[in-house]
């Protein structure tokens, strides 16, 4: 059974595939917090904004089988005869859920598919499009990915202790303040100056910034 928040349409915001359309399919459940607000100070990764807990969100719900799934995230593209159909898979933690028979019925349906993983656990063969998010001192397992997602900064997780990790693409993200919305975080506004400062000073790495949240989509 996967267990998934909400599946809806939009524009990925992030990293190398920033304005490219997508269907997300959120799923439920991370191995790094349980989601509920009283156990965050003793969580993992402490400064999640998103909401991954039960299946009650727009396009949310439980499917029994690949297949089941498979055909409501294929469902969101308008037209799969058109553009490049494109899911990504996130969280939460998918690859909790995630495994191969999925996989293999996401591609059926003509979908190309992109994982956003903290990389705390392995991946299947297959994917498309990984992307890896490490947090705090959680062990990474994943050593190579396309593209290497950093939250900026994250005193357990500055990018030193990833340079081992192969990608095609190295990503600054700026840490927001989890309580405050995007656009008018000073938090937010000094990381950003801090992330620039750290790209231009190693410039393997880029600024990526969460473009969905400034131009008011999902
Ligand atoms: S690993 Fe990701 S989904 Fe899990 S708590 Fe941290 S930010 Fe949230």
């Amino acid at each position: 059974m996967y267990k998934v928040k909400e599946v809806f349409y939009t524009l990925q915001g992030e990293g190398a595939q920033a304005g490219r359309p997508a269907v997300f399919c959120r799923f439920a459940k991370c191995n790094l917090w349980n989601g509920r607000e009283a156990d965050r100070a003793n969580a993992v990764c402490q400064f999640c904004d998103t909401d991954f807990v039960g299946t009650d969100g727009e396009g949310g719900g439980s499917f029994a089988t690949p297949e089941a799934l498979a055909d409501h995230v294929a469902a969101f593209w308008p037209d799969l005869q058109q553009g490049a159909p494109f899911v990504v898979c996130t969280g939460g933690e998918p690859l909790l859920q995630l495994d191969e028979p999925l996989l293999a019925a996401l591609h059926d349906r003509g979908l190309t598919v992109a994982v956003e993983t903290n990389g705390t656990l392995p991946a299947p063969a297959g994917i498309d499009w990984l992307c890896v998010s490490p947090k705090a001192d959680a062990k990474v397992v994943l050593s190579t990915c396309d593209e290497l997602k950093l939250v900026y900064p994250q005193p357990l997780a500055m990018p030193e202790r990833f340079a081992h990790i192969q990608a095609r693409h190295y990503f600054l993200s700026p840490m927001a303040s989890h309580q405050v919305i995007a656009g008018d975080d000073p938090f937010r506004s000094s990381n950003t100056r801090a992330a620039i400062a750290y790209c231009m000073a190693h410039p393997r790495w880029r600024l990526t910034v969460q473009m969905h949240k400034l131009v008011g989509i999902a």
